[in-house]
């Protein structure tokens, strides 16, 4: 089974992502994660993405792009993969649509996480709380919302039309949520 994961930032996307990962035994691509090794090694991909990551902005696409086909291209047909954080673009999932094309793989599922703006920035307040992470400072945090809303979210259309849309109710325990997704993918062959 090969699936997209997103949902707004904030919305639980990296805990359900592990969940899913481990119950269906997938190969977990998270580009997020992957950027941030990056930046942690400072390597010329770390010193670019930095600068858009701390803002809040999306890393551009041809950059993404070229990260995602090279973990696509390693990948092999014995395991499923789940991709986290990818595509947040149209131009990105036209690109992965030629990927997989070219590699004689399909998707089976889209997941998306559904919370409500209000919900979303109660939980990156809180969050940063807990974490201190860089790129969650509020302002920072509202202009990760509004891009998603922007450029993420049309997504949903792109996918519904081919029938691979699956809106989860993001709201309320971890493990509710788990389930949700796991009733959502049990239809789903692959
Ligand atoms: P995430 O952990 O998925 O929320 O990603 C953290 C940050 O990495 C995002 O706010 C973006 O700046 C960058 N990023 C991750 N994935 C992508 C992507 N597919 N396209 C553009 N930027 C990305």
């Amino acid at each position: 089974m090969n699936i997209i994961l997103f949902g707004p930032p904030g919305a639980g996307k990296g805990t359900q992502a592990e969940k899913i990962v481990e119950g269906f035994s997938l190969v977990h691509i998270s580009t997020g994660d992957i950027l941030r090794d990056a930046v942690r090694s400072g390597s010329e991909l770390g010193k670019v993405a930095r600068q858009y990551m701390e803002r809040g902005e999306l890393v551009p696409d041809e950059v993404m792009v070229g990260i995602v086909r090279q973990r696509v291209a390693e990948l092999n047909s014995s395991k499923g993969f789940i991709l986290d954080g990818f595509p947040r673009t149209i131009a990105q999932a036209r690109a992965l649509d030629r990927m997989l094309g070219g590699e004689g793989m399909e998707l089976d599922a889209v997941v998306s996480l559904e919370v409500r703006d209000e919900e979303i920035l109660a939980r990156i307040k809180n969050r940063q709380k807990m974490e201190g992470r860089r790129d969650d400072s509020v302002e920072v945090a509202e202009n990760r919302l509004a891009v998603y809303r922007e450029q993420t979210e049309p997504l949903k259309d792109y996918y519904r039309s081919r029938g691979l849309l699956r809106e989860i109710d993001g709201v309320g325990e971890i493990d509710e949520v788990f389930q949700r997704i796991e009733v959502a993918l049990g239809s789903v062959s692959g």
